[in-house]
Parts: structure tokens; C-alpha cells; sequence
């Protein structure tokens, strides 16, 4: 029997609460009660999920009621709609998986180690852009950056996007350098950390929440990329303000939900010069008379941006087949 989006019914004279998901372990939910009278405590409990309730995901507002089970003391009876969700595709079975909801803000860590593509940052733009986030760019690991190749290498891979009005910041999580002004930032927020594994999400944690003690994994050496990746995402509360969730390291972000027609509304220094192409429904691609295309052409939106939006855009296209 499928039951998906049917309520759960509770009899009248059982209390439910209300409450945030904060973090996920198979099957067990913890849920963070909000309800508590002294915020500095937050009263957290494991919850089970049945039916419907079972697709929350950290971020979202659920009711629950207290119920005894092998793994959990609560059980969560409802899901509140999302303001919004971030979701990729997931590689192996091609189905949306969402990673966190109501969210204020993405930030795209990155790095010199492994080396940033400035294609998959541009994924998680869109995605942000898509589901009314706001979002910005952490470069962690400054400290390696050695020489001047690397950092002009570096600076010139992202000097448009503040620009286009994305923030970047710099930062290293080992020497604490760059995190005042990010804990600026996040402050009254909730925001998501996202990249690939092994940019340091963790370790930008660990140094933003003294005491944390998160395990940091290893690099492998022969490829300088992460070993193992954590599977789930966790909301944490900074001390400074603000919430952060630190969502899984993926290798890669599949767009969910976005036609290829519409790819360009996504990508926001292209909205401002649509009216100027000579096709209304230009797709700044082979059209003539593109404002698009002879911007680029001028250096006034960047050829690194271009180049992924037609790159992600045959992508799309060789999806929808
Ligand atoms: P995550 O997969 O994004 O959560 O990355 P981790 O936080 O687990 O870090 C991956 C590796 O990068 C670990 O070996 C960290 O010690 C290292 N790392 C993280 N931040 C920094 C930093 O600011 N500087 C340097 N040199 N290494 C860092
Ligand atoms: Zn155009």
C-alpha cells in the first residue's frame, strides 16, 4: 500500500512538539526541539520518520510526538512546507536528492587543493539561483597558495564573481585567517556549506565552532583529493550567530530541475542584456545579433562563465535526450 502523502493521525490528547532537523543517521533523525524555553540548551532527541514524514531532511520544520521504539524516543507525525531545498541529481539511481531545506544562504568552498573547477561552481550557483538562495564563494587554504602562479591562477579563475554578485572570501581553516569576516556573514543566517570533498567544509567548521572536534579526513597523497566523504549533512549552531550545515563532499552536482532553455536565467550578469539580443528568446548561443555573446566578446561578462553556461547547457540538453 503506498502511502506517501497521507497525514499521520495522532489522537487529540497526545502533545506534539515542534522542532528542526538538524542532522540524519539511517534511519534515526535528530531533531532539535524549538519549543525549548532556554535557546543556549537546544533539547535534541532522536526521532523515527513514517511515511511522508520519512523524505525531511536537515533544515526542515517537523512535528513530532514522543513514542518509544528500538532506535529512537520520538516520531515525527509532520512536515512543514519548505521556503526551499537544495537538490542535485543523484549519480548512481538519477533521482533528486535533496541535501538541506530552508536555507538562506549556499556558500561554494573551494580550493587550490584539490583544484576548484570553476564548472561545478557554477552549478551550485545555479541551483542557488534557482531556489531563491543567495550564495557566495569560500577559497579555503590560502595558506598553500605559494607561489605567484598559483595565486594569479587563482585570483583571475574568480575575480568576476563579485561582479556578478557573488562574494568571495578567503580563508584557511588551519591558520584561522579570513574566519572574522565569514562569522560576519553567517551571522542570523542559516546557510550550507557545499564543494567538492576534501576543500575542508569540515576543518571551516571545526574553526568556526571551538570545541567541535569534527573528524577531518585525509587527503589521499596520490590524488589530493578525499579519501572518504561524509554521507549526510548536520546543522550546527556558530557561537558567533547564525546556523551552518555542512552538507555531504560530493564529486559532483547534477542539476535537478533545470530545463536547458532555462539555464539562462540562472546565470544573473545575462539577465540585464537579454532585451539587447536581437531575438527575444535568444539563447545566446549561435544566434546573431547576441548582446550575450558580444559581451564576452568585450570582457564585460566573463569567458569562464560563458564557457560553463554552454557546457552545462549541452549537458542539460543531452539529458532531456
Ligand atoms: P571536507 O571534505 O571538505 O570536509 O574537508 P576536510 O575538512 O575533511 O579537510 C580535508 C583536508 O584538507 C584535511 O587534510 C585538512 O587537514 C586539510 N585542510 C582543511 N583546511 C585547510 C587549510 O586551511 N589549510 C591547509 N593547508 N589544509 C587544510
Ligand atoms: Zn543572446
Amino acid at each position: 500500500m503506498r502511502r506517501s502523502n497521507k497525514a499521520i493521525t495522532v489522537p487529540e490528547n497526545v502533545t506534539r512538539f515542534k522542532a528542526k532537523i538538524i542532522g540524519r543517521k539511517g534511519p534515526v533523525f535528530r531533531v532539535e526541539n524549538r519549543e525549548n524555553p532556554n535557546p543556549d540548551q537546544p533539547f535534541v532527541i532522536n526521532c523515527i520518520a513514517r511515511g511522508h514524514t520519512k523524505k525531511a531532511v536537515v533544515g526542515d520544520y517537523v512535528e513530532y510526538i514522543l513514542e518509544n521504539s528500538d532506535w529512537a524516543e520520538g516520531l515525527i507525525i509532520h512536515l512543514e512546507p519548505r521556503k526551499n531545498e537544495l537538490v542535485r541529481v543523484d549519480p548512481v539511481g538519477k533521482k533528486p536528492q535533496v541535501l538541506a531545506a530552508n536555507l538562506d544562504r549556499l556558500w561554494v568552498v573551494c580550493a587550490a587543493y584539490p583544484l576548484f573547477k570553476n564548472g561545478l561552481i557554477d552549478r551550485y550557483l545555479v541551483a542557488a539561483h534557482q531556489q531563491n538562495i543567495s550564495a557566495g564563494i569560500i577559497f579555503n587554504k590560502i595558506d598553500l597558495i605559494r607561489t605567484t602562479e598559483i595565486r594569479d591562477f587563482v585570483q583571475d579563475s574568480l575575480k568576476h564573481y563579485p561582479k556578478a554578485g557573488y562574494p568571495v572570501y578567503w580563508a584557511s581553516a588551519h591558520r584561522e585567517m579570513g574566519l572574522d569576516l565569514l562569522k560576519e556573514e553567517l551571522k542570523g543566517k542559516t546557510s550550507v556549506f557545499v564543494g567538492h570533498s576534501g576543500v575542508g567544509k569540515t576543518s571551516l567548521m571545526n574553526a568556526l565552532i571551538p570545541g567541535l572536534d569534527e573528524d577531518v579526513q585525509e587527503v589521499s597523497e596520490a590524488t589530493g583529493r578525499g579519501k572518504h566523504t561524509t554521507t549526510s549533512s548536520t546543522l550546527y549552531h556558530l557561537p558567533s550567530g547564525g546556523d551552518v550545515i555542512d552538507s555531504p563532499g560530493i564529486r559532483g552536482f547534477g542539476l535537478w530541475g533545470v530545463q536547458a532553455g532555462d539555464l539562462k536565467n540562472h546565470f544573473v550578469e545575462f539577465l540585464p542584456l537579454q532585451s539587447a539580443c536581437k531575438f527575444q528568446n535568444c539563447l545566446h548561443l549561435s544566434e546573431p545579433g547576441c548582446a550575450v555573446k558580444e559581451a564576452v566578446r568585450l570582457e564585460k561578462i566573463a569567458k569562464l562563465r560563458y564557457d560553463a553556461y554552454t557546457k552545462i547547457h549541452g549537458s542539460l540538453l543531452d539529458e532531456e535526450g
